[in-house]
């Protein structure tokens, strides 16, 4: 099992037949970094949203960390999710009242793991992420660039194998965008696959490999750079069984 993602033939119909999503085939490999272009209503949201196992395809088989995830129950679509995947959006709502730490905290809440724990990786995370003194901080004592930074602490504390990214700094001023690219680059390096939507043509001109959609269709993309080899230690392994079934 070489690739972490796998699109075979893949469409999504919306009901009322908008077709977001057509036969589209996309192998992404562990550790790679990759951009995905193309005008508004192209289907990426659709695409990342079918790579995060957020939606199921209306045909063709997705493969999700060496998972076909319409063979997996609910219960295991979820619990792969949980355990391999991360997201970031272009707005990041955090909980209104709530410190930014407990929210980061929140995303390992499905991983299984005691909130002690949790905290810890969520101070770790905050501090790789260059806010550790914001972690007693509510929500609305953060910029935006601190929120999206707070977002990619919140979307790594459970280790993803698979890190998403639906235009990340499309909210953000260029100088917040560039620290949240580099955050995304560090979590690249240190081998996570990270998958980036994004409307600036000059930061997908950076990435190691380009996607590019129109109409639904990938119409190109400048194709895999390493050869790819899953992270030591990588499954297959039982999805469920790892975690409790309602995370607290
Ligand atoms: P992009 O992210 O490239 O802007 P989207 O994947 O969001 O594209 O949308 C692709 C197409 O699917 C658009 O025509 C959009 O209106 C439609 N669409 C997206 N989400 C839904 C939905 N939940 N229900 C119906 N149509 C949708
Ligand atoms: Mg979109």
């Amino acid at each position: 099992m070489s690739e972490v993602a796998v699109f075979e033939g893949v469409h999504k119909t919306y009901p009322g037949g908008v077709a977001a999503v057509r036969d589209v085939d996309l192998r992404i490999g562990y550790g790679e970094l990759v951009a995905v272009v193309g005008p508004s209503g192209s289907g990426k949201s659709s695409m990342l949203h079918l790579m995060g196992t957020l939606d199921r395809p209306s045909a063709g088989r997705v493969a999700i960390d060496g998972h076909a995830v319409a063979e997996l129950t609910d219960r295991e679509v979820s619990a792969l999710r949980a355990q391999r995947v991360g997201f970031v959006f272009q707005q990041f709502h955090l909980a209104v009242g709530m410190p930014v730490l407990d929210t980061v905290a929140d995303g390992a809440l499905y991983a299984g793991l005691p909130l002690r724990e949790r905290r810890r990786r969520a101070a770790a995370a905050l501090e790789r992420v260059g806010l550790a003194r914001r972690a007693r901080h509510l929500p609305h004592q953060l910029s935006g660039g601190e929120r999206q930074r707070a977002a990619i602490a919140r979307a790594v504390i459970g280790r993803p194998v698979l890190l998403l990214a639906d235009e990340p700094t499309g909210n953000l001023d260029s100088a917040s965008g560039a620290t949240v690219l580099r955050l995304l680059r560090e979590l690249h390096a240190a081998g996570t696959t990270v998958v980036v939507i994004t409307h600036d043509r000059e930061m997908a001109g950076t990435f190691d490999r380009r996607v590019e959609m129109r109409d639904g269709r990938i119409v190109a993309d400048s194709g895999p750079v390493a050869r790819s080899v899953a992270p030591a230690g990588t499954r297959p392994e039982p999805l469920l069984g790892a975690a409790p079934e309602e995370g607290r």
